[in-house]
């Protein structure tokens, strides 16, 4: 039997899970990176850790290059992608393929820690970026496959061994991506159990892995509270927290394209990834002709008061985001409404007010509701109400320059995409490289092997100065 194919991992990896729902005692062995324990698995951590700096960089950058062959197998791309939308019950297959791919090829491994120098009449000093040791990675149900690939790349390159609390419905999914990557690690001499988790990744295990002792770093992918509770922690931690995307279009834009854009990036993953349109604020004059190009780019527009109130009961019943609607399609969503929508519906359109609990919340789900203003200086004050101080992600369509700019330095976006789809602003179809951990709050922005890094002088006095 072929013991390294995926249908034999992904077996072994469900007869595991299975034995222990059914047994309440999992059974872990922790040659595939899963431990019984939360401290069992921060132990083998830190040792493999220890072990890793003993190695060359030329093994950091195969260990990499292989992490990136073994994810982007296609049988293993495709196993993973289905398991993801089929355990977490949300997203889009196809889009997921393509988040996983793009995880896979565009994060910065080791030629992103470059060395600083100064040289001079003292001598030599170099600033160079040195691991924290242990890394504790919380991952969220929304790219739980994209977020553990990115992270392993970017923590290990930067010479850490991470420690992953998987979120629990996306757990046989984390669970297969941990394994593929140990697998590849190994496979070129490198150490076993640099990527780890535990077999029941509660809160508790998280709080657990919070606190430990050989944890030097936390880095949180989630909501608020997550955020929050690795920010508390007493640790060197990167919050990377919610968003909520205003999309702003003025009367000068390309409005044809604009729509398009607005479309294509709303309905990338069922609005999964935080970066995603989540409202439009668009200036009067142009907002009908807005609208009337999003619905040849498939919108659905809801115009009736009260169905519109009804959708907002439906996905935030007594006015709390329901996980039930979260990732599921725009065709899911309007029949659970009650609504007969077009088979080529991609997302529901509304108009609100920028009060409206549609356009306040971040639903993560296609339905994207238009508030409409005056003029592009009323936008601008209600795109940065909207994204509610996130500092997280913003995108306008506009070809006035001035505005751009005026609308950069209020809203304080990590990212802000100009006239083009959020998800450019990771790398798809815009320049610069990809990540799944976007770190507003702690300023690390889009993450890579370098935030990962501890910055360490390094001084030889009186020596080593060619000039
Ligand atoms: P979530 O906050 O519900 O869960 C995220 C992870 O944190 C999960 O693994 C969960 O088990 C864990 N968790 C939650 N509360 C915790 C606590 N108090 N202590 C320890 N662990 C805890 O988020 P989600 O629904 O999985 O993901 C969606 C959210 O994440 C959205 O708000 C989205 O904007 C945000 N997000 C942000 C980024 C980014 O890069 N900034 C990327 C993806 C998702």
């Amino acid at each position: 039997m072929d013991t390294t194919g995926i249908e034999y991992i992904v077996k072994k990896v469900m007869d595991q899970i299975d034995y222990a729902e059914e047994t309440g005692a999992p059974v872990v062995d922790g040659k595939d990176g899963v431990f019984q324990t939360m401290d069992a698995a921060i132990e083998a951590a830190a040792a493999a850790q220890k072990e890793y700096m003993k190695k060359p960089l030329a093994l950091r950058r195969q260990m990499i290059a292989a992490m990136r062959e073994i994810m982007l197998k296609k049988e293993n791309v495709e196993t993973i992608c289905a398991m993801v939308v089929e355990e977490s019950g949300m997203g889009n297959y196809e889009h997921k393929l393509a988040k996983h791919r793009l995880a896979t090829t565009g994060t910065p491994g080791v030629e992103d820690l470059l060395t600083e120098a100064w040289a001079g009449d003292d001598g030599c000093t170099l600033l160079e970026l040195s691991p924290f040791g242990v890394i504790g990675a919380i991952t969220p149900t929304t790219n739980p496959n994209e977020t553990i690939v990115n992270n392993s790349i970017g923590m290990l390159a930067a010479g850490n061994a991470v420690v992953f609390s998987p979120h629990p419905k996306a757990l046989k999914t984390s669970f297969l991506c941990i394994k593929l990557l140990n697998e590849a690690i190994v496979s070129v001499g490198g150490p076993r159990n640099l990527i780890v988790t535990c077999a029941n990744p509660t809160i508790e295990a998280a709080n657990e892995m919070m606190v430990h002792p050989k944890v030097r770093m936390l880095v949180a992918t989630g909501g608020p509270g997550v955020v929050k509770a690795v920010l508390s922690s007493g640790k060197k931690a990167i919050g990377a927290g919610a968003g909520n995307p205003p999309a702003l279009v003025d009367e000068t834009a390309d409005i044809e394209k604009a729509a398009k854009d607005i479309i294509d990036g709303c309905s990338f993953d069922n609005n999964l990834p935080c970066i995603a349109e989540k409202e439009v604020v668009v200036v009067d004059q142009v907002a009908d002709y807005l609208i009337f190009n999003m619905k040849k780019n498939g919108a659905y527009e809801i115009t009736d008061k009260k169905a519109i109130d009804a959708l907002a009961d439906l996905v935030c019943p007594e006015g709390r985001l329901s996980r039930d609607f979260v990732g599921k399609s725009a065709k899911y969503i309007a029949a659970a409404a009650g609504l007969d929508v077009p088979e080529d519906t991609r997302v529901l359109i509304c108009e609100t007010s920028k009060d409206h609990l549609l356009a306040v919340e971040e639903l993560m789900m296609p339905i994207l509701p238009i508030v409409r203003v005056a003029n592009v200086d009323e936008g601008i004050d209600v795109a940065v109400e909207l994204e509610h101080g996130n500092r997280h992600t913003a995108i306008m369509h506009s070809k006035n320059v001035d505005k751009l700019t005026e609308m950069a330095k209020r809203i304080q976006t990590t990212i802000f995409v100009k006239n083009g789809p959020s998800y450019a602003g990771i790398g798809f179809g815009g320049e610069g490289y990809p990540t799944f951990t976007i770190a507003g709050p702690t300023g690390e922005g889009l993450t890579s092997a370098k935030s990962f890094a501890r910055r360490r002088r390094c001084v030889l006095v009186g020596g080593f100065d060619i000039k």
